[in-house]
């Protein structure tokens, strides 16, 4: 496992870890941004099966009036580096939440 990195700003010096159960509840103190690590499993690629993952930030969008889109949440997802790579490559430059695959419709 590499080093933790905050996958919303790529913070890897002021990240806080608080044990929750099984997992360890990460707190990044620069941007806030929480999400879970799993120290007994580590996110694996399920296309090439590879572990060398990589945190990302993602967008849940809800339709709000009229036809915009707005971020309602965030959620941490792993992109693999290998078969993301270009998604990756995209998200780091920015940091703005990735979209989610499928917008809503209605
Ligand atoms: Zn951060
Ligand atoms: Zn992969």
């Amino acid at each position: 496992m590499d080093e933790l990195q905050c996958p919303a700003c790529g913070e890897t010096e002021n990240l806080v870890g608080r044990e929750n159960g099984d997992l360890i509840e990460v707190t990044c103190e620069r941007c806030d941004q929480q999400w879970d690590r799993d120290p007994h499993a580590l996110p694996t690629c399920h296309r090439c099966d590879g572990n060398d993952m990589e945190g990302a930030v993602k967008a849940i969008v809800e339709k709000s009036r009229g036809s915009q889109l707005s971020i309602v949440a965030t959620q941490v997802v792993y992109l693999c580096r290998i078969c993301d790579e270009s998604i990756l490559a995209s998200y780091r430059v920015g940091r703005s939440p990735l979209m989610p695959d499928q917008l809503p419709t209605q």
